[in-house]
Parts: structure tokens; C-alpha cells; sequence
């Protein structure tokens, strides 16, 4: 059976019935939505109280910390006592825009950070152009780690994922190491530790078929890749990630 640890349904525009229908005829039995910010968690919230094979995990994106603050950690933490909430997410940092507000973006996180460990819940964790401040924020706070983290759609180097495996890091890959130019990330997939990874669609996004919105129903055709890149028998690999993400996630079912 498949899963996708990492997905976007609010706001996106999806039909959620035939969505759904899609997904399980494609043999994907678990997605993970991944909030960005309190309004979409809340909206992944419901779709999971009504999908039984939809859990969700509750968070602020960093490119959406503007104003973050109490009233924020309050929603997150109301969202997070439900069953079906696996993790606080997604989280972390990402300073690829030019006009970034780092230390807005790192409280946020370390706050999350906090919430998560006080919760005893893994983490989704974004991290884009920022290897070296992610590997020094978690490694300072790592105390905060003891219900596990994700890295989501991995995109530093394989040296750098030593560092956060040796953290106790998970490694999800998506349709990025479906791409001709991926050189980097099909890299990280080949190297990534086989009790550490994870399959994730990143949906609407990164759809491995150029040009069209991304479904979790694609996550055949991104695990086949995966096990190209790592010379494993599909059926191992399916099976190998299914455990893995019920390692990471107590309360998936
Ligand atoms: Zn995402």
C-alpha cells in the first residue's frame, strides 16, 4: 500500500469526492495533509474528520510567520489534540525570497518546535536555502526532537543529510526526482538511509508530470522512480515506507 506524507488540499481547488476516489483506486491509502497556515490546517482538520484514510498535521509555514504569535500557537494546539493531527506542520525555515524576515521565521519555528515536544508529536519540517541555519537550530534544540521530524521534499546535500539523519531526520522524496535535471535530489534519494525514507507528493505542487496539478494518486509513479534510483524491488520498498511513516507518525492508523 502507498502513502503520501505530505500533501495540500485546502484552498487548492481539488474536488475532494473525486480526489479521493482517484487516490484510493490508485492503491494510496494514507495522505498526510500539511498545514501552511492556521485557516488551512483548520480546513485539512475536516476533510480528515470525514476521509478516513486523510490525517493532517497542523502548522505555520515560514513564508507565512507575519504576525505570528500567541493566538496562532493557541489554534495549533486546539488542532493538535484531535485523533487524526499526526504532526505540528509543515514548519521551519525558507529564505529563498530576497526580502526574507529571518528572525521572524526562526521564532516561529522554535515556538512550533516547542509546541510539538510539549505534545510529544513529530515535526514536518520545510527547509529551503537555509541548510546551514536548519542544521544549527535544530542541533542546538535538538532536546525539542524526541517525537521525531521530516524533512520534507529534501533539498540540501548529502553530506548535510548525514548531519540531520544523525539527528534522528526522516526524508521524504517527491515528483522532483521524476525530473531530467534532479541531479541533486535523485542523489540524496540514492544515498538516503532505508529505515529514514519517505514517499510524499508536495501536492498541487511538483507534479511529476510537467504542467498538470499534482495528485496523491501520483505516488506510484514517484515510489517506481525511487526504486530505480535505488536498484530495490518495488514491493520491499512499498512495504519498507509504509512501516516507516507508522515509525514516525504514532498516531497514524
Ligand atoms: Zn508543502
Amino acid at each position: 500500500m502507498y502513502l503520501d506524507v505530505h500533501a495540500h488540499f485546502a484552498d487548492e481547488g481539488y474536488d475532494v469526492v473525486a480526489e479521493r476516489r482517484k487516490i484510493v483506486e490508485a492503491g494510496v491509502k494514507r495522505i498526510i495533509l500539511a498545514g501552511d497556515t492556521v485557516p488551512h490546517s483548520a480546513s485539512h482538520c475536516e476533510t480528515a474528520r470525514v476521509c478516513p484514510e486523510i490525517y493532517f498535521a497542523a502548522g505555520v509555514h515560514p513564508s507565512e510567520t507575519a504576525g505570528f504569535g500567541e493566538r496562532s500557537l493557541r489554534a495549533i494546539e486546539a488542532m493538535a489534540r484531535e485523533e487524526k493531527c499526526v504532526a505540528i506542520g509543515e514548519i521551519g525555515l525558507d529564505y529563498h525570497y530576497p526580502d526574507t524576515d529571518k528572525a521572524a521565521q526562526q521564532r516561529a519555528f522554535s515556538l512550533q518546535l516547542e509546541l510539538a515536544h510539549r505534545l510529544r508529536l513529530p515535526v514536518q519540517i520545510h527547509s529551503r536555502d537555509c541548510a546551514e541555519d536548519m542544521l544549527a537550530m535544530l542541533t542546538e534544540r535538538k532536546e525539542l526532537l524526541t517525537g521525531g521530524f521530516l524533512m520534507h521534499c529534501y533539498s540540501h546535500s548529502e553530506e548535510m543529510m548525514d548531519s540531520f539523519a544523525a539527528l534522528g531526520a526522516y526524508f521524504s522524496f517527491g515528483g522532483v526526482i521524476t525530473f531530467r535535471n534532479a541531479k541533486k535530489a535523485v542523489a540524496c534519494a540514492a544515498h538516503c538511509p532505508p529505515d529514514r525514507l519517505l514517499t510524499e507528493t508536495d501536492s498541487p505542487y511538483l507534479s511529476p508530470f510537467r504542467g498538470e496539478k499534482n495528485t496523491p494518486a501520483n505516488i506510484p509513479v514517484i515510489l517506481s522512480r525511487l526504486a530505480q534510483i535505488r536498484g530495490e524491488g518495488e514491493e520491499t520498498l512499498k512495504e519498507r515506507i509504509w512501516n516507516n511513516a507508522f515509525a514516525l507518525f504514532g498516531r497514524l492508523r
